[in-house]
This record gives C-alpha cells, sequence and structure tokens, in this order.
C-alpha cells in the first residue's frame, strides 16, 4: 500500500480574458500562485458557445523558452506555426508544442466555427523547460483522441486517459522533455480513482465538472487542489451522487529561477530582452502559409 498524499491547498480560478477575446478559468498564474513547477500556467479555455461570426483565438504571437500544450474537450482548434507545421485537434486530442528557442504560431478555432458558431471548450497548459533546452528547436507532437491511451479502473466507474506520465503500466501518448503526468479521469457517480505519484514531484488535481474529494479536501468545478509532497498516490472519489471529471497534473519540479514576461519564460531578465528583440527582429520566424 502507498501513502496518499493529503491536500495542501484548496485555489479557486480567476476568471481571465485571452487571445483576441476568449474567456478562461485560470487557477494560476495569478497573484496569490505563480506557477507549480515545472507547470507555469492552467487555463480551463470555455466551455463558451459562439454566434456565427463571433469566434475567437489566438492569432499570431511568439512563444520562447516552454511548452505550450492543448487538451480540447468540444469543438476544434486550428493551429499553424512558423516552423511550418500546421494541425487541427478536436474533441479529446491534443497538442504539444515545443518552442525551444522560438516560434511564431496561431490558435483559431476552426473555420466552420467562425463561420457557424458552436461551443469551445479546452485546455491550456504551459510547461516550463530546463535552462539547457530553453533554446533547442521547435518541436511539434499531435496526438489524435483514438491515440489517447483509455482505461477503465473501479470496476467501470472509471475511466482514465493518459495522455502523458504512464499509469498503471499503460504508456502515455506523448513523450515529455522532464517527468509529466497529465491524466484526464472521469469518475462515474460514485467513484474512485487512486493513482501512483513520486513523492517529489509536484502534484494536483483541476476539477473540470463535478464534485470531487482529493487528498481529502473536498473541491468543486474551478477548483485546483494541491497536493502535499506526504505520500506516493492521489485519491479521488467524485461526491454529491453524480459523475465528475478532473485533470491530475504531476511533474519532477525543475527548481531552477524562472523570469516570465507575456508569451516568453527563460531564467534572467536579460534573457527575457533578448527574447522581445530576437521576435521584434523576426528570428522566430513568421506563418507563411
Ligand atoms: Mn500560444
Amino acid at each position: 500500500m502507498t501513502t496518499p498524499r493529503t491536500g495542501a491547498d484548496l485555489i479557486h480560478s480567476m476568471h481571465a480574458t485571452e487571445g483576441a477575446g476568449f474567456e478562461v478559468r485560470r487557477p494560476f498564474p495569478t497573484s496569490q500562485l505563480s506557477m507549480v513547477d515545472p507547470f507555469l500556467l492552467l487555463d480551463h479555455m470555455g466551455p463558451q458557445d459562439w454566434a456565427p461570426g463571433e469566434a475567437q483565438g489566438a492569432p499570431d504571437h511568439p512563444h520562447r523558452g516552454f511548452e505550450t500544450v492543448s487538451y480540447i474537450l468540444q469543438g476544434a482548434f486550428e493551429h499553424k506555426d512558423s516552423a511550418g507545421n500546421a494541425g487541427r485537434i478536436g474533441p479529446g486530442a491534443v497538442q504539444w508544442m515545443t518552442a525551444g528557442a522560438g516560434v511564431v504560431h496561431s490558435e483559431m478555432p476552426a473555420k466552420e466555427i467562425q463561420t457557424d458558431g458552436g461551443i469551445m471548450e479546452g485546455f491550456q497548459i504551459w510547461v516550463n523547460l530546463p535552462a539547457a533546452e530553453k533554446m533547442k528547436p521547435p518541436q511539434y507532437q499531435e496526438i489524435l483522441a483514438s491515440k489517447i491511451p483509455e482505461v477503465t479502473v473501479d470496476d467501470g466507474r472509471t475511466l482514465v486517459r493518459v495522455i502523458a506520465g504512464s499509469f498503471n503500466g499503460n504508456e502515455p501518448a506523448v513523450s515529455t522533455h522532464t517527468p509529466i503526468a497529465y491524466w484526464h479521469v472521469l469518475l462515474g457517480t460514485d467513484g474512485s480513482f487512486s493513482g501512483d505519484l513520486p513523492h517529489d514531484w509536484n502534484a494536483m488535481v483541476y476539477v473540470i465538472h463535478g464534485a470531487v474529494t482529493a487528498g481529502g479536501v473536498d473541491a468543486d468545478e474551478s477548483d485546483l487542489v494541491i497536493l502535499a509532497p506526504d505520500g506516493e498516490s492521489v485519491e479521488i472519489v467524485a461526491r454529491g451522487s453524480q459523475p465528475a471529471d478532473v485533470l491530475v497534473l504531476a511533474g519532477l519540479p525543475i527548481r531552477e529561477q524562472v523570469a516570465r514576461y507575456g508569451p516568453f519564460v527563460m531564467n534572467t531578465r536579460e534573457e527575457i530582452i533578448e527574447a522581445f528583440e530576437d521576435y521584434q527582429s523576426g528570428k522566430m520566424g513568421q506563418i507563411a502559409f
């Protein structure tokens, strides 16, 4: 038996507007919580029901020094970048983009949602890179929903989508630069979940829908439970006689100095200034198709 971790903190999301004007719920970064190393940002986009011609995304913008990871629940996003990658991610799919030394990309609702309207919902997380990997060439991994392993536990009451980090011996869909777990856990009524996580990883549970107890802490929709480093597993149960679903995010902390401003995350203020200069002088390229 492993010792379950206990909840150390309960964070309520703040509301923010991102890109050209879409709504997000954001447990961090805020003035109270700047990051959960190696995670720099957690945004729950929508669900937002767009009228025809109204849907907004994030047109051409740069990143350097970290990774942006998108996971779509409803609707579809279209991506293009200055490294020549393009893709469409629909419900259940993941895009894992390593900005590395620098990339300019656009993240827009799919054409038909822009034209006809529709519901968009998903997540974007930002994952930091160690100093030694911040200036590596950009990479792009796109994972179809059908390629993400799904594991059933708790006598069929709970489904786990294994996006990153192995779960019960099931290998994840993506490879990561530092050790990370990213699991979407869907609990049926009274469903439960237990997952092993190394005690030296930072770990948290974000409630997407419903109500749960995670690490002994009651949390509702849009809440984030930060787990203490006092055990080797995370235990979650659905409460309130209804289904619930959560994200479990965990990772080995990088433990380096972080300098961040807007779309750039580096180690020093000088490197942030250099990033702005490199972007403005065109060194991160442009979307040329
Ligand atoms: Mn972006």
